[in-house]
């Protein structure tokens, strides 16, 4: 398709592959088993690493770690002085990381995180609970706040340190221990964060990290009783399964899931940058992205004019080797994450939707095949499985509507409920919007700005629970109350003669 910008592939020697072991009781291991998988950079087909792939003795290893380590309270009674020190030697390091998925990407990823492990030092200091002190002149009472016990981490593929970086210190800073097994498609950051961890003088057994495929290595996380709560990030599919799983235990489960979110365009909006928010929102990491903003409702006044809009910014965005600074897009995950996102466009035009750009696998000279054209599609309706279906990848859906409260109704016609965004001029447009939209984060003109500070998580089934800010820490604290009575004044239960 000539008229997209692509980059073609450098040919860049890549580094020899990483070898990734198993982190457990703080030392790195192989796998009992010794078997090991191999994974190629989808954008150059080329080996990038090794991993230990883990089964049920290592996930029991690291359990078992984590578990003594909570238990005798080498980490979860520091103070959080303590452990905020820790922190942020641990985000010092970070700042001196670098991985190797699309390149300026990467590199705003992993600052970021850095931000997101200053932000949990910061707050490892603020664990406090209430007092009361109004329940008479005998009783005193406090709630407070403790670490949960050992948190079960398992992130994704999409962002995977930055999401590991959602998690791991704010359940740090709470005083819990973990288990991380991050996708087995991505594991390399997530592993080199070990070494980190050893030099910032974290202690043996706190962080664990068990490398292999979600069966059996999540799963064995997720039912074990020495587990006290589960933190997941990844398909709606499988955030159901842990649910059911955890239930066995009672565990707590935070759970953050996908999304179709959309974004509303009012005629009186400006309407430059909407249609430039809109394309970062679908394009911005090939559309692999929970808060992908893959659905646009549009006043039926603009549609025209504001899809040709984004059609022209699409043509724009530059799809390439993710090794070139200039790359905006870069590759698909696996091919079989390519074939599904094409057949959703398939199904789509076979049910009478119109693909006004894209639609079809991207070729580009110099690399591997695992890329797919920036897509938009109008003529939908909202029954449509591509009007509803989270299809991870750079494929924009177009609705309209002719007032609010059909944009309302819109928004909130979708299983999910993780982001939503309205543009316009009108504060009382954007405020009504925000109050009635079922979403975590609502945007008013603007797109995925996010901080350390503002939390983050869905409604309906795009999840349960809030990562980052300070809700972000007391996810992992339990509350407990403590009452005491001044003096000997409590009446007798029993009557005495
Ligand atoms: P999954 O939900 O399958 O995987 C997420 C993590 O869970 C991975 O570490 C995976 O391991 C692990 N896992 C898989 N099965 C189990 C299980 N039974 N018990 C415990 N852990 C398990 O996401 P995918 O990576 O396969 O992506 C599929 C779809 O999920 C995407 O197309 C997208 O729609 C959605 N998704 C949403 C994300 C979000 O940010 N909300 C992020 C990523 C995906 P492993 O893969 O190593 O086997």
């Amino acid at each position: 398709m000539t008229e997209l910008t692509l980059i073609p592939g450098l040919g860049t020697a890549l580094p020899a592959p990483r070898r990734n072991r198993h982190f457990i009781d703080g030392g790195l291991v192989d796998s009992a088993s010794g078997e090991v998988t191999d994974r190629l950079s989808p954008a150059h087909g080329v080996l990038v690493s090794h991993s230990a792939a883990g089964g049920a003795a290592e996930a029991e290893a690291a359990i078992r770690a984590a578990r003594r380590a909570f238990d005798d309270g080498r980490w979860s009674r520091l103070s959080g002085k303590a452990r905020a020190t820790v922190l942020l030697k641990v985000a010092d390091l970070i700042e001196t990381l670098e991985s190797g998925k699309p390149i300026t990407q990467s590199r705003g990823e992993v600052a970021g995180a850095a931000d997101l492990w200053r932000y949990a030092a910061a707050l490892a200091r603020t664990v406090e609970g209430d007092s009361h002190n109004g329940l008479g002149p005998e009783i005193l009472a406090v709630v407070l706040k403790e670490p949960i016990g050992v948190v079960s981490i398992i992130t994704p593929w999409n962002f995977p340190f930055w999401i590991l970086s959602q998690k791991l210190p704010f359940a740090l800073a709470a005083g819990c221990t973990c288990v991380v097994k991050p996708s087995e498609m991505t594991p390399s950051t997530t592993a080199m964060l070990a070494d980190l961890l050893v030099e910032a003088g974290l202690p043996a057994g706190v962080v664990n990290i068990v490398l292999g495929l979600g069966q059996p290595v999540g799963a064995a996380l997720t039912a074990h009783d020495d587990v006290d709560m589960i933190s997941f990030t990844g398909s709606t599919a499988v955030g159901k399964l842990i649910s059911r799983s955890a239930s066995d235990t009672l565990k707590k489960v935070a759970l953050e899931l996908g999304g179709k979110n959309p974004q509303v365009i009012f005629p009186d909006a400006d309407l430059d940058s909407a249609a430039d928010a809109v394309t970062f929102g679908v394009h911005f990491n090939v559309g692999q992205c929970c808060n992908s903003g893959s659905r646009i409702i549009v006043h039926e006044d603009i549609a025209e004019d504001f899809v040709a809009r984004v059609v022209a910014l699409s043509r724009r965005v530059v799809f390439g080797d993710p090794l070139d600074p200039a790359t905006q897009v870069g590759a698909i995950v696996t091919p079989e994450h390519n074939a599904r996102i094409h057949a959703h466009v398939q199904a789509a035009r076979a049910a009478g939707a119109r693909v006004l750009l894209g639609g079809a696998v991207l070729q580009i000279a110099g690399l591997g095949p695992q890329f797919y054209q920036p897509t938009v599609i109008a003529g939908v309706t909202p029954d449509m499985a591509i009007a509803r279906a989270e299809v991870f990848g750079p494929v924009l859906v177009v609705l309209t509507f002719r007032t609010l409260d059909e944009a309302i109704a819109l928004t909130n016609d979708s299983d999910y409920g993780l982001s939503a965004g309205v543009w316009s001029e009108d504060v009382h447009t954007c405020l009504t919007f925000a109050r009635a939209a079922q979403a975590g984060t609502v945007w008013t003109n603007t797109w995925m700005d996010g901080f350390p500070e503002v939390t983050f998580g869905g409604v309906k089934q795009s999840g349960q629970g809030r990562e980052i800010g300070r809700y972000g820490l007391e996810e992992f604290l339990e509350v407990k109350s403590l009452v005491m009575r001044l003096g000997r004044t409590r009446a007798p239960w029993v009557k005495t003669p």
